[in-house]
């Protein structure tokens, strides 16, 4: 652990705690009063620094504007009613940027030093989490190239940062998804398992024409016969099938969900049978058909579960049944929102509490 001491911490004079309406969040539109950022120069990381949450300058040629590199991370840190709060898994999420950061050519962040800073930026912002039911504090942490230089290498140095952002209920209602057999998110030997920007960039179109067809996200397909399903905007996919969770297996296309991996183990925990393997939409059609497919539904740190209330493909549209009779997505929901308010167990120690 290196001593938060050695962290240069300016704290700010104007909080906007007392203007922010904690009742009316858009999501990711509201920011706390402090950011936390780390400059990596000279072949090394430098000084870590908690400053006001302010703008950034930087100068046009700055490589990452040009080629890209940058990389991010989304996680929460949850309040309850008595003021105790926490992070969910902090380790897999730091684990996660440096794998991202490997394939993106970028320094890895000692585990450390990044463990130290978030939650010092944490303690130091606390006031921002909020307590409701199923609000958190939202927190970014991200990393981008800053090297002068417009000619195609990587750059030398880079910039780590992480910024807050207090939010409610991410999706309030369950989605209707859409199975993309055009576009690909990500393909074999690409960097489909990395929270890269440039991943999210190119889903936005293809996401914007199924938003016009009236869903909400897409359900993509492998890369190579758009047969097999992947995963879903910002989330992994889980399906109950005559009562089996089966999900994709992980692969370099598919992004290793924390979310993915707690409910895989809760689900097997309380003794239901799992399988991580190669789903074709054609064997979510049979089983809708025979009336098995008994659940569907997103997982990630944003929406936690999103029940999927529809799948369309092509012409066809899969009504799902109804998402308030679904037993194991709304057992899961129920036993992370307890967990993360510090109301049950927590056999995996999976709560870093920090107050
Ligand atoms: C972040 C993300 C997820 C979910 O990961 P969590 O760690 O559960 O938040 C799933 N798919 C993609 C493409 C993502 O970017």
């Amino acid at each position: 652990m290196i001593e938060t001491q050695l962290i240069e911490t300016v704290r700010t004079k104007q909080s906007r705690l007392a203007q922010t309406d904690f009742d009316n969040l858009a999501f990711g539109r509201t920011f706390s009063d402090h950011m936390a950022l780390m400059d990596y120069r000279d072949g090394k990381w430098q000084k870590p620094k908690i400053l006001p949450y302010q703008n950034l300058s930087m100068s046009p040629c700055a490589s990452v504007i040009h080629y890209g590199q940058s990389i991010f991370e989304g996680m929460k840190a949850y309040k309850n009613e008595e003021g105790r709060f926490g992070l969910f898994r902090p380790d897999r999420n730091i684990e996660r940027m440096n794998k991202s950061a490997v394939r993106m050519c970028m320094p890895e962040i000692p585990t450390d030093v990044f463990m130290e800073l978030l939650s010092e930026l944490i303690r130091i912002d606390h006031e921002w989490i909020p307590a409701g039911e199923l609000s958190s504090l939202y927190i970014r942490p991200f990393m981008f190239a800053t090297d002068e230089y417009i000619g195609v290498k990587a750059s030398e140095d880079y910039r780590f940062m992480i910024i807050t952002s207090p939010v409610n209920a991410y999706y309030s209602k369950p989605v209707r998804v859409k199975v993309e057999r055009h576009y690909t998110r990500a393909a074999r030997g690409g960097t489909g398992f990395a929270k890269a920007a440039g991943n999210y960039a190119g889903s936005m179109h293809p996401a914007k024409l199924a938003n016009r067809d009236g869903y909400d996200q897409l359900l993509w397909t492998d890369a190579k016969e758009h047969k097999y399903i992947e995963e879903s905007g910002t989330m992994n996919v889980m399906f109950v099938i005559d009562g089996v969770l089966v999900t994709p297996e992980l692969s370099d296309t598919i992004l290793d969900g924390v979310t993915r991996r707690s409910v895989l183990r809760m689900a097997k925990d309380w003794g239901m049978k799992v399988e991580e393997r190669r789903i074709a939409v054609d064997e979510i059609k049979a089983a809708h058909a025979a009336g098995k497919l008994e659940e569907a539904f997103g997982c990630g740190t944003a929406a936690t579960i999103a029940h999927i209330e529809a799948i369309g493909d092509g012409s066809e549209t899969m009504e799902l049944p109804d998402p308030k009779e679904r037993e194991l997505s709304n057992k899961i929901m129920k036993y992370f929102t307890d967990l993360k308010k510090f109301r049950t167990l927590d056999p995996h120690g999976w709560m870093v509490e920090l107050s």
